[in-house]
């Protein structure tokens, strides 16, 4: 695996694919700055060397069309101050006017091109597209996670006209240690957490999670597909019925394999779908008609716990109950607590996938996980066992 390490970038231009989609508030300004500040490593490293940094991003969807409200002029000034160093601009990313700010830029300086979607080609992956942005750089340096799993041209396709002169930048290159930590590399017992709404928007990630794991617990609104199955009623509770048998044969798997699966044994069972509502806590198979679970309970926390410290790798995807109303953040908030304690007895743990990464800001625990990835879809592919293209591009 190259990465920036490899490389010295004295008098070498770099053009690096940075994740700049960034929220910008109603006045477009930068309202968070995560991502800049993540891609800053990777763009001080060449400054350093004594090369010039020309980085490429999309920001929103303005499919393929020039719009103001997208263009990232509007995070010149952030990046700037983040980065603490002046970012020029240019008004597009391909053609004369990105040629010629390229050629004038000098060791030390940093350019921002216009948002790559203003071109269709981008997401297209148009090769003649790609082969245009090449010209702006002698060495490609991916460090977008967020846009991996796309085989886009600022991704993917740019980097087969660089020949050998391609690395991963100090972030994606992290997010591809982390991943390997869980996936391959991790010490043992490897637990994976897995909450959320629904089995069919988890259930490659569970088949391909089965052969890494020596543990899996199942949390939210999963759990009552597995109960259901195994012959538990479940009440008014999200249900996939059609999935029951998916849930048996992920049982059944388990076992041959030797993973321990540990579903919750009793839930907060609310009489409805919103955070005043009555609730009780009832054994997760025995929930009354009108009822429906939202949360974990005491016992099954309890039964996390164990399992929780006593992993000494741990990838956790998916809130453990109805997170967003405070009467049902108990669980997700319980289970963070006993990962920090368990990170902080030595264990590495991966926090990421979907709304995972919104959960863990929400209650602060980003400090407190080993690794929270940057890159919702692309996370959640990667768990699914997926080689994501801008990875591939890299490595071949
Ligand atoms: P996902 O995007 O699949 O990770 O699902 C996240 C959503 O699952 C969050 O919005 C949670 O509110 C929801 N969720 C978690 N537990 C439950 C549950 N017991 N019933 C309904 N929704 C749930």
């Amino acid at each position: 695996m190259k990465t920036i390490e490899d490389f010295n970038f004295e008098n070498k231009k770099a053009l690096i694919r940075v994740d700049f989609n960034v929220p910008l508030d109603a006045g477009f300004k930068v309202a968070d700055t995560n991502r800049i500040e993540a891609a800053k490593p990777t763009i001080i490293k060449v400054l350093e060397d004594g090369g010039s940094a020309i980085l490429m991003s999309h920001l929103g969807r303005p499919k393929g069309e020039q719009n103001t409200d997208f263009s990232l002029k509007h995070i010149c000034q952030t990046a700037s101050e983040v980065i603490g160093v002046q970012v020029k601009f240019v008004s597009d990313c391909v053609g004369e006017v990105a040629e010629n700010a390229v050629a004038n830029l000098q060791p030390g300086e940093v350019l921002l091109l216009e948002n790559l979607r203003f071109h269709s080609e981008e997401t297209s992956g148009d090769a003649n597209f790609a082969e245009q942005l090449s010209k702006l750089g002698d060495i490609y340096v991916n460090d977008a996670f967020g846009t991996a799993h796309r085989a886009h041209a600022s991704t993917t396709v740019v980097a087969q006209y660089f020949e050998e002169s391609k690395c991963f930048g100090y972030l994606l290159a992290k997010e591809i240690d982390a991943i390997e930590k869980v996936m391959r590399t991790g010490e043992k017992p490897v637990l994976a957490i897995l909450g959320g709404a629904k089995v069919s928007s988890k259930i490659t990630i569970i088949e391909n999670i089965l052969d890494k794991v020596d543990h899996l617990i199942i949390g939210g609104g999963m759990t009552y597909t597995f109960v259901k199955a195994k012959g538990g009623k479940v009440g008014d509770s999200i249900c996939e019925d059609d999935k029951m048998a998916l849930a048996l044969d992920i049982l059944k798997q388990a076992e041959e394999k030797g993973v321990q699966i540990h579903i919750p044994v009793d839930v907060i069972a609310a009489d409805d779908f919103s955070n005043d509502a009555n609730t009780q806590v009832v054994d997760s198979d025995k929930i009354p008609d009108g009822w429906q679970g939202l949360d974990a309970g005491p016992d099954t926390l309890a039964n996390f716990k164990e399992v929780i410290l006593k992993s000494k790798t741990i990838l956790w995807n998916g809130p453990i109950g109805v997170f967003e109303m405070e009467s049902f953040a108990n669980g997700t908030i319980e289970v963070g607590n006993f990962i920090d304690e368990a990170t902080q007895a030595g264990a590495f743990s991966l926090v990421g996938g979907g709304d995972s990464v919104a959960a863990v800001k929400q209650f602060g625990f980003q400090d407190k996980v080993s690794y929270v990835s940057t890159g919702g879809g692309a996370m959640l592919e990667s768990l699914e066992g997926k080689t994501l293209p801008g990875i591939a591009a890299i490595i071949s």
